[in-house]
């Protein structure tokens, strides 16, 4: 019980990677706060692993791509439970196509979710990190914000950015006490992946050195590493986790 009495907020948890972190964190002793935006359903589910994995699980709806919104979620539970120990900001959408098939709109969305949702949650929670000289931030990254990907260009440009946020954060607070890191998964067997064909899924496990999908315990059994003090002295890194994809 690594994580036993912290308070943790895992945004995007209704399903995927995040519902994964959850339960990890959970199985290690961790009280979870899961926001979603709509999946009730799937969000309720995650409650119920939670609670079925040792921890105790709370639900926080709302878009993390509003500012307001964030602000007030994280005060919401610096009250209710006197703190919060944890961040882990993994809510993000994609969109796959030609980069000028790319609308305006579609660019700020990708941007204000996958971006600018990782800015609104750090910007809340940092000063009460700050003023307990302890916390922990991961952010979810991709491959294709260390790489690139065709056909995910604004995607790619999102990730990019949450990389090199984590890294320069990290540096500011680091002196106060909090890490700042960042796990970037390779293809993860989730809905996101649900606009490939079997065909399309089929040839990118080919381009997989270890010949399968990630599943979401492979990213969350390193996120639950990176909370604890087993990893204490690492911060403001981008730790990959792809099967030897990239
Ligand atoms: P997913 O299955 O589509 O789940 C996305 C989660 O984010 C859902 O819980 C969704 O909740 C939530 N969400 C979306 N927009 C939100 C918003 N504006 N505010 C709050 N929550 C929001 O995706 P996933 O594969 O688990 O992806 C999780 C993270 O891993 C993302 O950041 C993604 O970019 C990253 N990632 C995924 C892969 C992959 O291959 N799957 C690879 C690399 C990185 P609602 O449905 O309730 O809105």
């Amino acid at each position: 019980m690594s994580l036993g009495g912290k308070i943790a907020l895992v945004t995007g948890a209704s399903r995927g990677i995040g519902r994964s972190i959850a339960i990890e964190l959970a199985k290690r002793g961790a009280n979870v706060i899961v926001n979603y935006k709509k999946d009730q359903e799937g969000a309720e589910k995650t409650i119920e692993l939670i609670n079925e994995n040792g921890g105790r699980g709370f639900l926080y709806k709302g878009d993390v791509s509003s500012y307001s919104f964030c602000k007030n979620m994280i005060e919401d539970i610096i009250k209710r439970f006197s703190k919060l120990d944890i961040l882990v900001n993994n809510a993000g959408i994609s969109k796959v196509g030609l980069f000028m098939d790319l609308t305006e709109e579609e660019f700020d969305e990708i941007m204000n979710v996958n971006f600018k949702g990782v800015f609104n949650c750090c910007h809340a929670v940092v000063e009460h990190m700050i003023s307990r000289k302890q916390g922990t931030i991961v952010n979810i990254s991709s491959i294709w914000g260390n790489a690139g990907a065709s056909c995910e260009v604004i995607y790619s440009a999102s990730k990019g950015a949450v990389n090199s946020f984590t890294k320069a954060l990290a540096k500011e607070l680091a002196p106060s006490g909090i890490r700042v890191n960042a796990v970037s998964p390779g293809v993860i067997d989730t809905q996101m992946n649900k606009c490939f064909s079997i065909e399309e899924k089929e040839a990118l496990i080919e381009e997989i050195p270890m010949m399968r999908m990630g599943q979401g315990e492979d990213i969350g059994e390193v996120v639950g590493f990176l909370c604890d003090e087993s990893s204490r002295y690492i911060t403001g890194q981008i730790i990959t986790v792809d099967g030897g994809f990239l």
